[in-house]
């Protein structure tokens, strides 16, 4: 809300240390310039207090009756009149020199909300500032900035002013382009948003679909488009190695030896990435399934052929147990086929990981599985031709990169495996440049997991519950939300531990604690105790959130379950039921829920499809926060949405085959402007 008009302090030029601009993620002038309005107040004319109504927000010019401090709350009380009426003003937050602020007689401008009382409109905390009677008003309406804490909207007006003086807003986009998809030219537009005139269509400013947000929004799209398709190119110039043609021998013994058949859809992603794996260019290819859809067998057996075919496969996991569990698994499919399997983490006894360092420099490990330790200097390849990245958003792009520069003279193949089902529209416009995979359904034989919502207060109902289910010999996982500082209100692990411990007595021992700050090395023996039966109940903060494996749990409680995200909760659900049993998940909530949150644990309770529960996410939050702040590159898209905006994906994507085309100099510029230096779309 605009405040009296002080001086704003001048801002720093952009991007100097110490600007608080950077806070916000302002750099340079095209990013003051691209830094929208959420919204706008109208100060271009004057209500008479007789026609406010109420509830909406109006400026007033009004002279100071009377004045006073009282109540309990100590706050005060401004009576002002115009020709029309009189309005009451309160405000909680008193400086000392009220009385002068407040003079009686003193003819201001105040803007707020009108509210109805017994005694006609009062505003709570108005923006008031003393005016003269003919001090001219803004001839636009009054932008409200995005910000954050100590950055006023008068410094953000004035920083946004400067740098659109400084920039050079002239069209660079053809006049072609603009006139076929009748798209306003920039400057106009970026003026038009900073500064509406008055009688500017408010509604679809504030609705984002005036045509000017309509330019912004495809400039966005335009340029993650072409960035995509320049990245697409410009893998196609790289080379790797191709990989045997025909069947392979160790996939068939493979797959000969499992324990379950493929399902069609697992066969149909295997067949898509061998396809890829043969290519002298560099596979790069997302294979997304829901949580428990069986990925990992598909990697296994896309190493298999990339083994028979003479190369060396690295998997990488984000944490220690999740590649611990890999380990497991595919040293008990493979090794038995003569692979050799080498193993890196993060903590680990120096000769340990020197031994592994050097199978897998010799070759003799054709599989290398580990954490972010595969990537580290030191570790070599003699001949790495996949490389496979599970929970691929909880890796960021650079770390991607030095994976595949592990292949040394050509590129490895990339296959990246994903349990945060994206929506097919979503999955095209974010990851225009990788090949997708889907692994529809679910292996045959399990049941949904049943889901149910219990208040806090019924705790020690669903605490008999889980006892009962440990001493029918059953696995039972408790989930807390993160130990975080200051967040005492919040039962943490340590306290659910207690309290289990005590509800279960004699069988105490049967409860395992794992939680984040935990040394690597513990967690490993908690998680393998778990999963070899001789802890029932594994009390744990999210740290088995992703890729977990314990076939036989089948009761999930998740505390709090209200601040977890829905893809969170769906994620976590997905590690009961895996066993072929019943299963089930409590979600408890402490209220009062907001109505988003009631709308995330109804829609659980509701569906057990994660890409029906992915949309809805999509609906209820907004695509930037369903992939998560750690999916690097994904800031990117901060204008578009891309539900609202799905037919501009469409045309923004052919819109940029066409300037790549025939105006590289504009396409180049236009990069330059969105993407400035340094943005991952190119490298992903
Ligand atoms: P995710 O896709 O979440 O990584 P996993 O690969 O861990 O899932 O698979 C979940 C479980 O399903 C594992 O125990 C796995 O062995 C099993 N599984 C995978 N594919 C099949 C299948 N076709 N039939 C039966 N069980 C399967
Ligand atoms: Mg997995």
């Amino acid at each position: 809300m605009p405040s009296t008009p002080r001086r704003p302090a001048q801002p720093a030029a952009a991007s100097r240390a110490g600007d608080p601009g950077v806070r916000l993620g302002l750099h340079g002038d095209w990013d003051y310039a691209l830094h929208l309005p959420l919204h706008y107040v109208d100060e271009t004319r004057i209500t008479p207090i007789a026609v406010l109504r109420e509830g909406t927000a109006a400026l007033v010019q009004a002279r100071v009756r009377s004045a006073e401090l009282g109540g309990a709350r100590r706050q005060l009380r401004v009576r002002v009149d115009d020709d029309s009426g009189s309005l009451e003003l309160r405000f909680f937050h008193v400086y000392p020199n009220w009385q002068r602020q407040y003079a009686v007689g003193k003819l201001m401008r105040i803007r707020g909300e009108p509210r109805r009382t017994l005694y006609g409109f009062e505003m709570v905390h108005p923006s008031c500032h003393a005016s003269a009677a003919d001090a001219p008003l803004p001839q636009r309406l009054t932008p409200v900035y995005p910000s954050a804490a100590g950055i006023s909207q008068s410094w953000l007006r004035t920083a946004v002013a400067a740098a659109l003086r400084r920039l050079d807003l002239r069209e660079w986009l053809p006049d072609a382009l603009l006139q076929r998809y009748a798209l306003p030219a920039i400057g106009p537009s970026l003026e038009l948003l900073h500064a509406p005139p008055a009688d500017a269509e408010l509604a679809s400013l504030q609705a984002r679909s005036h045509p000017a947000w309509r330019r912004i929004k495809f400039d966005e799209l335009l340029a993650q488009q072409m960035a995509q398709q320049l990245a697409r190119a410009r893998r196609a110039t790289l080379r790797a190695w191709p990989m045997a043609t025909g069947g392979s021998a160790l996939v068939q013994r493979l797959r000969a030896a499992l324990p379950f058949a493929l399902t069609p859809s697992q066969h149909a992603c295997v067949e898509q990435i061998v396809a890829d794996l043969q290519r002298a260019q560099p596979m790069h290819r997302l294979l997304q399934g829901d949580v428990g859809s069986g990925k990992t067998v598909v990697a296994a057996l896309a190493a298999a052929h990339a083994v028979d075919s003479g190369f060396q496969c690295a998997l990488m996991a984000p944490t220690d147990i999740l590649a611990g569990q890999h380990l497991r698994k595919l040293a008990d499919w493979l090794q038995p086929l003569g692979i050799g399997v080498a193993w890196l983490r993060g903590a680990q006894g120096r000769r340990e990981r020197a031994a592994e360092l050097a199978r897998a420099a010799s070759g003799e490990a054709a599989l290398v599985v580990g954490t972010h330790a595969v990537i580290q200097q030191g570790v070599q390849f003699a001949r790495l031709g996949l490389a496979i990245v599970d929970e691929q958003h909880r890796f960021g792009v650079a770390q991607r990169l030095s994976l595949r520069a592990k292949g040394g003279e050509r590129e490895p193949h990339l296959l990246m495996m994903s349990a945060t089902p994206i929506p097919r529209t979503l999955a095209m416009a974010l990851f225009g440049d990788l090949d997708v995979s889907t692994i529809d359904g679910m292996p045959p034989g399990r049941t949904p997991v049943r889901t149910r919502v219990f208040d806090e207060a019924r705790r020690d109902e669903v605490i008999e519950r889980v006892c009962a289910q440990v001493r029918d010999g059953r696995q039972v996982y408790w989930v807390c939300p993160l130990i975080e500082e200051g967040e005492t209100e919040l039962r943490n692990a340590e306290a659910a531990f207690a309290e289990l411990q005590a509800a279960l007595g004699a069988h105490a021992a049967l409860v395992g604690l794992l939680h984040g700050r935990m040394p690597a090395a513990r967690k490993a023996e908690v998680m393998d105790a778990f999963a070899g039966g001789q802890l029932r109940l594994l009390v744990a903060t999210t740290v088995i959130e992703v890729g977990v494996d314990v076939p036989a749990a089948s009761l999930m409680v998740v505390e709090h379950a209200e601040r977890f995200g829905l893809s969170q909760l769906h994620q976590l659900r997905g590690r009961v039921g895996r066993g072929g049993g019943a299963a089930e998940c409590l979600l408890l909530f402490a209220p009062p829920l907001s109505a988003t949150a009631r709308a995330r644990l109804q829609a659980l309770r509701e569906s057990a499809d994660g890409f029906a529960l992915a949309n809805r996410d999509l609906e209820l939050r907004g695509p930037g926060e369903l992939l998560g702040q750690r999916q690097s590159g994904l800031q990117a898209l901060r204008h578009a949405d891309l539900r609202d905006d799905a037919d501009l994906v469409a045309v923004a994507r052919d819109a940029a085959v066409w300037l790549l085309q025939h105006d590289p100099a504009a396409a180049g510029l236009h990069l330059e402007r969105w993407l400035g230096g340094g943005v991952d779309w190119l490298a992903a």
